[in-house]
């Protein structure tokens, strides 16, 4: 291992390679630790891609690293923005982001991106969002914040119809209630004197890009996925809120509440989805916090409880939310360039294919964190930096018909993700299967799940007859999701 690590670090001093590395993975998946491990060995330092994290406040229920984490290693993106700024977009971050890494190349550390938001770490990953230079002179900072808030305005139908006249293809992908999205198309209309939908598929067009959202920004970047068994992980969610409770959490909320969002809530103008107020765990205790003052502390209390409770499932939702991201963006069969290592199969693949191979860690068990995740990363590391190719292969996609022993499964039934032909073929005729199958099937005769509105990406959209269509990489940059 130490052999590994030296060979990394002198190469590293010459060229940066991989020119980045991201960490995904579900909150409470332990990116962050992993991170400062490879930060602290590598010469790498971290860039948080979580557009909660990038505001000042709410440390506690955005997770961020403490300052002994950050001592360990060094980190960008964190607490540098008020919390009453609702303009910072993906655009913003991008832009600061890429210049920081641009900066960290130059010193030769290893960049390590850490999410955290799906459209964050997109924007870094594929040249997807409106560019400035090459096509054209186009400049997304001269879309003004404010012909937006006014077009909002004038709420989601008026200006679907509006939209439909000028970009009918947007229209079809938007939902006329989302104004946010639609205010962003015609604003862009307005500004560009062209369709977004247009100016999308301008972009899909450039060299290397597929239709899946663009070129890739850095070539072959390293990518690792932390997955565990959802049940596992479930339980270390519903474990940390509590840690979060213990450190503090109330008070933080309450204190925040009373600094940003009080007096919005009495001029009636608050808006849970915007900037910070969005988060997590902040909303979720919006009855709480604004309990009036003759509440008993009995019905307080209970609040409270309802607000923790809330906070759990909603957690629980969002780390679902961003595992199926995952494995839409980066592990289905369309994504033909994702099965493979970089050198070893260029040839076969072709250029064109844009999206990088991704490497699976296992961190159910935390046990055996260094033996089935550091350790990994590490050679993984040092393979791509050898141009050789990697002991640990990447997961392979899902549906890619070959027989292979790492291949992707996800069965939703049990929540469980499954990696190897053997290992899926023994969990369908396992006895946990079938309890989750029989377990399932009675509780959807029970439940009727209503519309989730946590804002992720969409991956399908309702038309108006409400057929799913795809969408295929809509510019969000107006549209920050929650963490
Ligand atoms: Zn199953």
């Amino acid at each position: 291992m130490a052999a590994a690590t030296l060979s990394v670090q002198r190469t590293l001093k010459t060229s940066v390679v991989p020119p980045l590395v991201v960490i995904l993975g579900a909150t409470g998946t332990g990116k962050s630790k992993l991170a400062i491990e490879l930060g602290r060995r590598l010469q790498g330092e971290v860039v948080s891609a979580d557009s909660m994290q990038v505001y000042k406040g709410l440390d506690i229920i955005t997770n961020k690293v403490t300052a002994e984490e950050q001592a360990q290693c060094c980190h960008h993106m964190i607490s540098f923005l008020d919390p009453l700024v609702s303009s910072y977009t993906v655009v913003d971050f991008r832009n600061r982001a890429l210049s920081l890494i641009e900066d960290l190349h130059h010193r030769q550390k290893l960049p390590i991106v850490v999410g955290g938001t799906n459209y964050y770490i997109e924007s870094l990953l594929w040249k997807v969002l409106l560019d400035s230079g090459a096509s054209g002179g186009l400049k997304e900072t001269s879309v003004s914040p404010d012909l937006k808030a006014e077009l909002e305005k004038l709420g989601g139908p008026e200006l679907h119809r509006q939209l439909k006249t000028v970009d009918p293809d947007m229209a079809a992908m938007l939902h006329p209630h989302d104004a946010r999205k639609i205010a962003r198309s015609l604003q862009v209309y307005q500004e560009m004197g062209m369709p977004h939908s247009q100016l999308l598929e301008r972009q899909r067009s450039q060299e290397g890009g597929d239709g899946l959202g663009g070129p890739l920004r850095f070539r072959e970047p390293c990518i690792f996925w932390l997955h565990a068994d959802m049940d596992v992980l479930d339980e270390r969610l519903d474990k940390r809120v509590d840690e979060m409770l213990s450190q503090g959490l109330i008070t933080e909320l309450q204190d925040f509440h009373e600094r940003y969002n009080q007096q919005k809530v009495q001029d009636n103008r608050q808006n849970y989805q915007h900037g910070i107020f969005q988060s997590i765990g902040f909303k979720e205790f919006h009855e709480y916090l604004t309990a009036a003052g003759d509440t008993s502390q009995e019905q307080r209390d209970k609040l409270k409880d309802k607000g923790i409770e809330a906070l759990k499932m909603a957690t629980r939702r969002y780390a679902r939310k961003q595992n199926k991201w995952v494995r839409n963006r980066f592990l289905k069969t369309s994504n033909k360039g994702a099965a493979r290592t970089w050198k070893k199969l260029q040839d076969a693949s072709g250029p064109g294919s844009n999206v990088p191979p991704v490497f699976g860690l296992d961190v159910t068990d935390v046990s055996e964190w260094e033996k089935n995740v550091l350790t990994p990363a590490l050679q993984i590391l040092e393979s791509l930096q050898k141009g050789e190719p990697t002991a640990v292969e990447p997961i392979r996609v899902e549906g890619a018909g070959q027989r292979n022993k790492r291949s992707l499964h996800t069965c939703e039934l049990c929540d469980k993700i499954v990696i190897g032909d053997l290992e899926w073929t023994a969990h369908l005729k396992s006895k946990n299967h079938h309890y989750h199958k029989k377990r399932k099937t009675e509780s959807s005769k029970k439940h009727d799940h209503g519309p989730d509105r946590d804002a992720t990406p969409p991956t399908e959209h309702l038309n108006q007859a409400g057929a799913a269509v795809p969408v295929p990489h809509v510019d969000t940059s107006l549209d920050p999701p929650n963490t």
